[in-house]
């Protein structure tokens, strides 16, 4: 079997591995589909995560099979159980700076517990949809974070799977005013596939004028602001942050899910006006179960986002699928006669 190992910056490799042996709270899965993930580029770029100088950093967190091996002391789990891994509820933090990650074909689930680390995948769900629940879960998270209700008027920055998730979310949760922003036309159009009202490409439109016209305009004493609601950022433009701060409305809320690698330049001064609410999210702290749940009643609309599908001895030429506009969701699926 083989595992995919940052070795440094830029350079990913696809080793042979040997198959893990599960302790007694262990379970070990035979992954079939992991999803690319963003920050698994992210990752790459920066030459691993908590590397030790020599070692690797295995990735891969997106990640859906089946049970074929349970440690004695692990309860409510059995072989052949079909299971979702949530990477954040595993002691080892499965493909973001641990021993293991799940571009491989047999991994090493520790400390296994049913309905936490492990959720069961409802049935008749291919794994590959099973394996979006993690990025949906962060999207989800991002939405929730927002406070977006039916009425309120949003924009999602960013139509990557994130924030296409978003755009999902927020149609499902009945808030129908969803304005999608990217540079890609390709991207937009999945935005509008999932029922965002209207998408704009800044390459092309001016953002805050076409968001008067969308939301209408609101007075911020002297100022005038546009009249959207709540702005969620997975994009992760420089710009963005200051340019929300001089646009938004009295108590507008912002959620940023992008990871910012510098400092940004944030204008309090515009800001005091409008008592507005900057705020972050990261990860699903409890939104997993909720996705899975719902990714059957949501296939119909999930399944186009997964854009390409790649087996895990092809992850190194997907890996530069996934950082392209033409794509979403890029999918790898172990076939056992493959590798
Ligand atoms: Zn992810």
């Amino acid at each position: 079997m083989h595992v995919l190992n940052i070795h440094g910056v830029n350079d990913v490799r696809l080793d042979p591995a040997a198959k893990p042996s599960p302790g007694s709270a262990d379970v070990v899965i035979k992954v079939k589909a992991c999803g690319i993930c963003g920050s698994d580029l992210s990752y790459i770029k920066i030459g691993g995560i908590h590397r030790k100088p020599g070692g690797v950093t295995p990735i891969g967190h997106e990640a859906a099979g089946e049970v074929i091996a349970v440690g004695a002391d692990v309860r409510d789990i059995a072989v052949g159980q079909r299971m979702v891994i949530n990477p954040m509820n595993t002691p080892s933090y499965i493909g973001s700076g641990g021993p293991e990650g799940a571009f491989t074909n047999e991994l090493l689930v520790r400390g296994a517990r049913a309905g936490d680390s492990l959720l069961p995948i409802p049935d008749d769900l291919p794994y590959e949809i099973a394996a979006l629940t993690e990025p949906f879960a962060v999207a989800l998270h991002g939405v929730n974070r927002a406070e977006a209700e039916p009425g309120d008027k949003i924009v999602v920055f960013g139509c990557g799977p994130i924030g296409l998730g978003m755009v999902l979310w927020l149609i499902d949760r009945g808030v129908t005013d969803v304005v999608a922003i990217d540079l890609a036309d390709e991207r937009l159009a999945r935005a509008t596939a999932l029922g965002a009202r209207a998408v704009i490409n800044p390459q092309r439109e001016d953002v805050r004028a076409r968001l008067a016209e969308l939301h209408g305009t609101a007075r911020v004493f002297s100022r005038e602001a546009v009249g959207t609601d709540a702005y969620i950022d997975a994009a992760g433009a420089p710009s963005l942050l200051s340019d929300v701060v001089r646009m938004g409305k009295y108590h507008a809320r912002m959620v940023v899910t992008a990871a910012y690698m510098q400092p940004v330049p944030l204008d309090l001064g515009a800001m005091l006006t409008t008592e507005m609410t900057i705020t972050t999210a990261v990860g699903y702290p409890t939104e997993m179960p909720e996705v899975l749940a719902a990714l059957p009643r949501l296939r119909a609309k999930a399944e186009p986002l997964i854009s390409h599908r790649f087996p895990l001895d092809r992850v190194i030429e997907a890996l530069g699928v996934a950082g392209t506009p033409s794509s979403a969701k890029v999918m790898i699926e172990m076939r056992e006669d493959r590798v």
